[in-house]
């Protein structure tokens, strides 16, 4: 049984400018000790179905149907209390700015000690000498000193350091990252990535890593699920997604991520912005910035196929995409050609894919 189900989840928020589907019929899902990225643009829908995991969509949002099992158990179906304990204990949550996770006028080690003296029942004295623990494991010089300070006290990269302490603390099964390293600078992104790396295999916690950026997802996930305007366009282990991504968004993503010795006097951009999902273009959503998009994709929607069978794709899917090219509606097809070059040498490490002119 996977760790963690979503079935068919539909998020809607009910705003005066109209109803924004920020999630629509998702579903997907992770084992234990997985590592799985969630990657796109602002707007896609990555951050909100985290928050639905926690039960924390809040008026005017709504999630509308869909099931989340963890563990076999549906948690739109149980009690606040129940919800309460699962949070910060079994499902844990590094939001992006770890300054808003931490509160101001408690001491750090206070606020690591407290998840473990609420939900394992620790006394003041073992959850103190386990906070110091964590605090040391993390990386923060002086722990045993550093437990009394207040987050102020603490740089960016230290106070998220301590929120990846508190968010293990109760050893959760699943960890939950919203984009953990956007607020710190790109010499510490690398070593709070690592961090989260090392200590999910020490713990054997699931990751579900929440990022913009598919180079932060190439470092640590096993698997991804690209989405798009609400909807998941591709899903695939991470290499395979890297040497031969399947959706022109995607493609789209890899070229706009630098690498060191790039050549390009501009890096390639998706022209355009996500769409307002209060009215989605018709057909496939990412039409009006598709280099590939034909009629066809004005009026029909992609249903998301299983690249190996080409059937509608199921939560069990190892490669799957959104696009008309797999239900052969596509006249001229998708025409791009992926080049990974070794960053070292300069050689090309195993190109694949069809003819054409767009280098990945
Ligand atoms: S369905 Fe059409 S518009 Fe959508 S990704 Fe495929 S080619 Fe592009």
């Amino acid at each position: 049984m996977a760790l963690l189900e979503i079935k068919d989840l539909t998020v809607r928020f009910y705003t005066q400018e109209g109803v924004v589907t920020a999630v629509d019929n998702l579903s997907y899902q992770i084992k234990r000790g997985e590592k799985f990225g969630v990657v796109g643009e602002s707007g896609a829908g990555k951050s909100v179905t985290a928050l639905s995991l926690m039960r924390l969509i809040d008026s005017p949002g709504r999630i509308e149907s869909g099931e989340i099992l963890f563990k076999g158990q549906n948690i739109l179906d149980m009690t606040e209390k129940e919800v309460r304990s699962l949070r910060g204990n079994e499902i844990s949550m590094i939001f992006q700015d770890a300054q808003t996770a931490l509160n101001p006028v408690y001491t750090v080690g206070e606020q690591i000690s407290e998840a473990m003296r609420h939900h394992l029942g620790y006394s003041n004295e073992e959850a103190r000498e386990r906070s110091i623990q964590l605090l040391d494991q993390v990386g923060i010089p002086e722990a045993e000193t550093r437990y009394s300070d207040y987050p102020h006290e603490f740089s960016g990269g230290m106070q998220q350091r301590a929120v990846i302490a508190m968010a293990l603390s109760c050893d959760p099964d699943l960890l939950l990252c919203d984009e953990p390293t956007t607020a710190l600078d790109v010499t510490i992104e690398t070593q709070i990535l690592d961090l989260i790396e090392e200590l999910a295999d020490e713990f054997d916690t699931a990751v579900q890593l929440i990022t913009h950026d598919l180079g932060v997802v190439a470092d640590i996930c096993d698997r991804v699920m690209v989405m798009y305007a609400g909807k998941p366009v591709e899903k695939a282990p991470v290499e395979e997604l890297y040497y031969d991504p399947k959706h022109p968004y995607t493609v789209g993503l890899m070229s706009s991520i630098p690498r060191v010795g790039d050549t390009r006097d501009r890096l390639q951009t998706i022209p355009g912005t996500m769409p307002d999902l209060v009215e989605l273009p018709p057909g496939c959503s990412f039409h009006p910035r598709c280099p590939f998009a034909e009629d066809a994709c004005t009026t029909t929607e992609p249903a998301l196929i299983d690249i190996e069978s080409s059937d509608e794709a199921t939560v069990d899917s190892s490669r799957a995409a959104a696009c008309l090219e797999y239900t052969d509606q596509l006249q001229n097809g998708l025409d791009y050609e992926v080049r990974v070059v070794d960053e070292n040498t300069g050689s090309e490490m195993n190109p694949t894919q069809t003819g054409g002119s767009q280098n990945v």
